[in-house]
């Protein structure tokens, strides 16, 4: 793919998402890293929404990192059941949060590098944090990213680290976190999973799975 081609498509994506979801945020509720980086453990493979149903009940009971780290892992897998995977998110919230204890004095690392080697935390979720905690630029690859990126055409990637990538390439690095959660506010609303809603789409003009589907008629 041309990279000019795709910065200039980049360039209008943004203007759009501006305009339509000027007040995006992360749709996890959290009141401190420590909340935000374990909800977003609990979101893989879930939605924020279900994520928010059990998270103030589990910060009540685990109220700091050091909570977590001594936590019972059959009890947190209880407490977690809901949200799916919960034998690996219990193991991963318990075995992150000890390290986090051990390594880093308690404290959620802000730093990519830091992030990614404790256990559980893959690059999405030290990006979650590291944009919407710590407030520094952070594309994070979700669902919703990876599935509108590739259906406008912003890459061709299917591996979420490219695609991370292909996307710093062409879209400023102060708009990262920004452009993130806002395509995923389109993706929620409008650019669906299962059944986009191209028709309501103020980007169709310039998107490549608009373009191909009403090239061979299928719209
Ligand atoms: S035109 Fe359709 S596929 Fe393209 S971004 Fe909009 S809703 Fe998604």
């Amino acid at each position: 793919m041309n990279i000019l081609y795709i910065k200039v498509k980049a360039q209008k994506v943004l203007k759009f998402l501006k305009e339509t979801y000027p007040d995006t945020k992360c749709h996890l509720i959290f009141k401190n890293a420590h909340e935000l980086l374990v909800g977003s453990i609990l979101s893989a493979q879930c939605t924020d929404k279900r994520v928010n149903m059990i998270t103030p009940g589990l910060f009540q009971k685990y109220p700091d990192i050091d909570a977590f780290s001594k936590a019972s892992e059959e009890k947190l897998q209880r407490e977690i059941r809901s949200t799916g995977f919960y034998k690996n998110k219990a193991k991963a919230i318990i075995n992150c949060s000890k390290q986090i204890v051990q390594l880093h004095g308690g404290k959620v690392p802000c730093k990519m590098e830091y992030l990614v080697k404790l256990p559980g935390v893959g690059r999405k979720t030290a990006n979650v944090v590291i944009g919407n905690y710590f407030k520094k630029p952070a594309i994070i690859v979700d669902t919703h990213i990876m599935r509108l990126s590739r259906r406008i055409g912003l890459t061709h990637n299917s591996d979420p680290v490219k695609i991370e990538f292909d996307l710093r390439e062409c879209i400023s690095e102060k708009h990262w976190t920004f452009f993130s959660n806002s395509l995923g506010d389109h993706g929620r609303t409008v650019c669906k999973a299962r059944k986009p809603l191209c028709s309501k789409c103020k980007i169709s003009e310039i998107c490549l799975y608009f373009k191909e589907i009403t090239t061979h008629n299928k719209y």
